[in-house]
């Protein structure tokens, strides 16, 4: 074996170490939880417990923790050392079934949107066993879901595990009808490639918009960026080289399938995607990422920022997801096939995507929305605000033939009817394929590319089992009433089409007229989270996720709130650290330069007094107007924080933050920027976009 073999999830309390450390029935039993989600016998989960909590301690753990996921896009975690005290002045280590299975959550510190005050002030914690116990720095962590006594969810967990259930209950409907019998689960398969970016720690360290916002407020576009295209797949720096061979032992060692590393395309930027998975085990495996790539960073010197966009004027980050649905049986439901029945089923469930993103743009939208991603939809280089898919020509000239009843490719029209039809195999690997598409169909999986590179890949994938469900749920309850199965369904997928083919472009969404199309086309434009966010209450998604017992409309309003509440607090912190910079770096820095500037043109007018002098004099008069400029946009952003709205509701909030202060943030920052291009380097406060861009 290599030694990438023995340490692969040496830190993980998986399948295997279960087998070895579990009585057989208790194994059996524990299975029966992971793949039929059936109860938990107490008696079983205190077996798992002890043998959980022998192995960590042999492995170095002192202490365990309910690991969750709570409403902000981080991790929480308590740790309780295992020790018990006996007589005499003893310990001993305990962990039983019930600490295993349930915790007691007094986070009354965490968002909760409401949802708390209202019912219980306390929450508990509940063990998630399909997503493996795991060790990180000598705590036994148990992956959890986060809810309120009164069954609230209180995190991002619980509503992703209810939509699978959702999902997976449709998914299951509709393969009965196609004779799959076998087939008694549908779980979706998540692959979310990490963008990021590394900066200097000893730069990052001087500059306060990185420490308290994660990404710069303040910074002149240096001479070079993006535009040579150099960085993306360029070869990879020794230093961070370094860095990402490090970061793939740690996640290895968590059973995190890091799998592909390569630079991105602006420069510092850099990408990380692992092999997919399950989503709820996804989706706590990207947590992981993003927590053990910062750790990482810290030994190497660097700084890691995930934030959406770290700098203007280069590419923003992003967390493509990539999702398919996967069966039981091992069956990718959006892999075309061979046969022509198979033809049929992966057409019916390519329908139910399409019509799922074309009836709740307005969700899926919702459901990436935040301060950072907002600095990077819509530029010209991430996908628009506007949700769209695309299918590639070949499936789209498919689907038209389909919807016309022409033929295609040589094919008799007879031959279009489904199930008789066989698609052709589409190239898996499309070099040429659409990057500017929001929603991208990629042979045998869709690639969601809104996400937020800092974001929690939950709340999109919550919202994505969820409205496939929707339309798989209409599916099945139109062809179990068929009388003839074939016709029924040739009909639906027809019908679908027709009525959601508008959703389908596969042209480039950064092109100016494509808005025009689009509005044409009647498609949800919702360019900011401001606009966004007020979709969770709409009475459509309140219907929606209600009847697939993914979120209550309590539920659905506390994320609402949180999500705007956080949106006005991020832009407040953001308004009040160039206020600090402005104020305490940068002005009291070019007014000394600008005083060294006027001094220096005396000087050198009393040598030479018949000399014009004008470079001095010039300088001077455009630092001084610079640095005016600079005082005024100081002042009209202190009047904007001061009259902003308090304790209000958390939309009025938001609004006026999106409105009125991020404009006069926007007119700081250009005079600021103005005048860091004629400044001494030396006298410039903090370091520069050229020195943070380029010097790793
Ligand atoms: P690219 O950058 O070209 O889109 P990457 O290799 O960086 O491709 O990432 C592709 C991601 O999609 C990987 O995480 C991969 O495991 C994942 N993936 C591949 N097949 C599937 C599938 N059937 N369902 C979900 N994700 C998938
Ligand atoms: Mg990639």
């Amino acid at each position: 074996m290599s030694s990438m073999d023995q340490t692969f999830g040496i830190n993980v309390f998986n399948d295997f170490i279960m087998r070895e450390r579990l009585p057989r029935e208790t194994y059996r039993a524990l299975h029966k939880t992971i793949d039929d989600g059936r109860r938990l016998d107490p008696q079983v989960a205190s077996v798992v417990a002890n043998a959980m909590k022998d192995w960590a301690i042999e492995r170095g753990a002192t202490h365990y923790t309910h690991w969750f996921q709570p409403l902000n896009s981080v991790t929480a975690e308590k740790h309780d050392a295992f020790i018990t005290p006996v007589a005499g002045g003893r310990v001993i280590s305990e962990f039983s079934g019930k600490e295993l299975v349930r915790g007691e959550a007094d986070a009354s510190s965490l968002p909760s949107g409401g949802l708390r005050s209202t019912f219980e002030a306390r929450g508990y914690t509940a063990w998630d066993p399909t997503s493996y116990a795991f060790i990180k720095d000598h705590t036994l962590c148990v992956p959890t879901a986060y809810c309120s006594y009164s069954g609230e969810a209180l995190d991002k967990k619980t509503p992703l595990l209810r939509s699978m259930e959702a999902v997976s209950k449709q998914a299951v409907r509709v393969l009965h009808l196609f004779g799959r019998t076998d087939c008694t689960r549908v779980l979706p398969s998540v692959g979310p490639e990490q963008e990021y970016f590394l900066v200097d720690k000893a730069l990052y360290d001087r500059r306060s918009d990185l420490i308290f916002a994660g990404r710069t407020l303040f910074g002149a576009y240096p001479p070079k960026g993006q535009e040579l295209g150099d960085h993306f797949f360029g070869t990879i720096k020794p230093r961070v080289q370094a860095f990402m061979t490090e970061l793939n032992e740690e996640l290895w060692k968590l059973g995190v399938l890091a799998k592909t590393e390569h630079n991105e395309t602006a420069p510092a930027q850099h990408e990380m995607a692992p092999i997919y998975s399950v989503v709820n085990v996804a989706c706590d495996h990207n947590q992981l990422t993003m927590e053990i790539m910062k750790k990482v960073a810290g030994r190497h010197g660097l700084m890691c920022l995930l934030n959406e966009k770290p700098f203007e004027g280069v590419n923003g980050s992003g967390k493509h997801n990539n999702w398919s649905l996967t069966t039981n049986t091992g069956y990718n439901l959006l892999e075309p096939g061979d046969s022509p029945h198979e033809s049929a089923q992966f057409l019916l469930f390519l329908m139910s995507v399409i019509k799922a993103v074309d009836e709740n743009q307005d969700m899926l939208r919702a459901s990436v929305a935040s301060a950072g991603n907002d600095h990077r939809l819509g530029g010209f280089e991430a996908p628009p605000s506007i949700i769209s898919i695309f299918l590639g020509d070949e499936l789209t000239e498919i689907l038209e033939a389909l919807e016309s009843g022409a033929s295609y490719n040589g094919r008799e029209k007879t031959d279009m009817a489904i199930g008789v039809h066989m698609l052709p195999k589409f190239p898996r690997d499309t070099t040429d394929r659409n990057r500017t598409s929001p929603f991208a169909f990629t042979g045998n999986k869709f690639e969601f590319r809104m996400l937020g590179s800092s974001a929690s890949i939950a709340t999109a994938n919550v919202v994505l089992n969820t409205i496939v469900a929707e339309s798989l749920r209409q599916f099945a309850d139109e062809l179990e009433e068929a009388e003839s199965f074939q016709e029924a369904l040739h009909d639906l997928i027809v019908r679908t089409i027709r009525e959601h083919k508008r959703i389908i472009f596969n042209g480039n969404n950064y092109a100016e007229d494509w808005l025009e199309e689009a509005r044409r086309r009647g498609l949800v434009r919702l360019d900011t989270t401001v606009d966004a966010l007020p979709c969770y209450m709409a009475e459509k998604n309140i219907r929606l996720f209600s009847t697939h017992k993914v979120l209550s409309e309590n539920e659905l309003r506390s994320r609402r709130d949180i999500g705007l509440d956080s949106y006005a607090k991020m832009i407040g912190i953001e308004a009040k650290t160039m206020l600090m910079m402005a104020r305490r770096e940068i002005l009291p820095a070019v007014l000394r330069y600008a005083g060294d500037m006027a001094e220096a043109g005396n000087r050198m007018r009393s040598f030479l007094p018949a000399q014009p002098h004008t470079a001095a004099e010039s300088l001077t008069a455009q630092l001084t107007a610079g640095c005016d400029r600079l005082h005024a946009g100081i002042k009209a952003l202190e009047a904007a924080m001061d009259a902003r709205p308090r304790d209000t509701d958390p939309l009025t909030e938001a609004r006026y933050m999106k409105d009125t202060v991020l404009p006069a943030m926007r007119d700081l920052r250009k005079a600021a920027d103005d005048l860091e291009q004629i400044t001494d380097r030396k006298a410039w406060p903090f370091p520069t976009y050229d020195e943070l861009l380029f010097n790793v």
